[in-house]
């Protein structure tokens, strides 16, 4: 018989001062649920939308399928936030882990939204089971950047579906077997941003007892680094428990139950194709020969390409509502720009707002980051106002 023992950890970092990850730890009415949701909105809203999040699914019956549940709290959020300016615009991720299946054949069922994460460890082995929904994402997947310059990108908190952003959201969902000596981890970016998936590797497996020091560890390194952002973290480890063991605490293990297999709840891994490739262009070319050739196949590359840009362009990004402005350079001068600050196959994804007249000899080098990463600003004016803190500032004359 299988048996899960987990712990769950949230703490606001050491830069903010509101904690806007929410989680639920097995304490929901199916005892075999753990969640994390990381709250994205101004003020407090970020908090009430996670917390919302939370809610419907601490409710959320063991046999009931779990993507209707996610979807259920997202029409909550949204909600919610129509009644409420202050809530207006808010938002969360999450990721969603149930164990379930038969004695025989155990699964967990992994549903996420988002950038918070799951992973497995199976033999001292990480393994990622979910994809970000985020424009660096997206990008690795398109070729345009690698994994690891995707770590280090500026514009990394850019996500491309939340709950709460539209009326309908997509679910990505994979059911997977698990077996003794699994552990299973759920976070928030809050980790995964400060600390690499090498590290966290390391110390999952240096503590192979006890989930509960995983996941203070797992935290305390995020802290360590700087903790820059809330940081969750919750870890289940499937134990095999046929000998009779010592009385575990109460509420720690939980014995596991079968899933009721659902239309909605069937394995799969859905597929995006957010940049139109496939069947489209394939009929597209009429035969030709030789130079013909070459040139269709150019006409043709160049109409995919604005495809992909116009995709890429049109792809919604949520982050703290929509930002959509940043400065950069320009024959060495400093230019705000709307859009992203990113170019695809030549095309740029963002266009001249203005220029301010300050030279790039002018910038306070202090501040010059903010140029060279295209720190993002949610409106002109908070572009144009970054850009006059630019300039080096000159005595004050009395
Ligand atoms: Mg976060």
């Amino acid at each position: 018989m299988l048996s899960l023992k987990h712990h769950g950890v949230t703490d606001p970092g050491k830069v903010r001062k509101n904690n806007e990850d929410s989680l639920l730890v097995g304490e929901g009415r199916d005892a075999s649920l753990f969640v994390v949701a990381d709250g994205i909105g101004g003020f407090e809203a970020g908090e009430v939308a996670s917390s919302i999040a939370i809610d419907v699914l601490k409710d959320v019956e063991p046999a009931a399928p779990l993507e209707s549940a996610i979807r259920e709290a997202n029409r909550r959020i949204l909600a919610a936030a129509r009644g409420d300016e202050k809530l207006a615009n808010m938002g969360t991720t999450i990721v969603a882990m149930r164990f379930g299946g038969t004695e025989e054949e155990p699964v967990v069922e992994v549903s996420h939204v988002g950038d918070s994460r799951a992973y497995l460890l199976r033999d001292g082995d990480l393994r990622p089971l979910t994809e970000d929904h985020s424009l660096v994402a997206e990008l690795v997947r398109s070729g345009d950047l690698t994994r690891a310059q995707a770590s280090e990108h500026p514009q990394k908190n850019l996500i491309t579906r939340a709950l709460g952003a539209e009326k309908e959201v997509e679910v990505d969902t994979a059911v997977l077997p698990i077996q003794a000596g699994d552990r299973l981890i759920l976070c928030s970016d809050g980790l995964s941003d400060m600390v690499t998936e090498a590290r966290i590797q390391s110390l999952l497996t240096s503590s192979p007892e006890s989930p509960e020091r995983a996941a203070r560890a797992l935290v305390a390194a995020a802290l360590d680094a700087g903790g820059a952002d809330n940081v969750t973290v919750v870890v289940v480890d499937v134990r095999e428990e046929d000998l009779p063991v010592e009385e575990p605490r109460r509420g720690d293990t939980r014995e596991m139950r079968a899933i009721v297999p659902q239309e909605t709840g069937v394995p799969r891994r859905q597929e995006r194709t957010p940049y139109g490739r496939g069947g489209r262009g394939r009929h597209a070319a009429p035969p030709a020969k030789g130079k013909d050739l070459r040139r269709t196949l150019g006409t043709f590359i160049r109409a995919l390409a604005v495809v992909l840009v116009l995709a890429v362009a049109a792809m919604p990004v949520y982050f703290w509502g929509s930002s959509r402005y940043f400065l950069g350079l320009d024959g060495g001068e400093v230019v705000v720009y709307r859009g992203l600050p990113y170019a695809l196959l030549g095309y740029e994804l963002n266009q001249e707002v203005r220029r301010t007249g300050l030279e790039e000899s002018e910038i306070e080098p202090h501040y010059r980051d903010q140029v060279d990463n295209h720190k993002l600003y949610p409106s002109e004016d908070q572009a144009e106002a970054a850009a006059r803190d630019l300039r080096v500032q000159e005595p004050m004359q009395r």
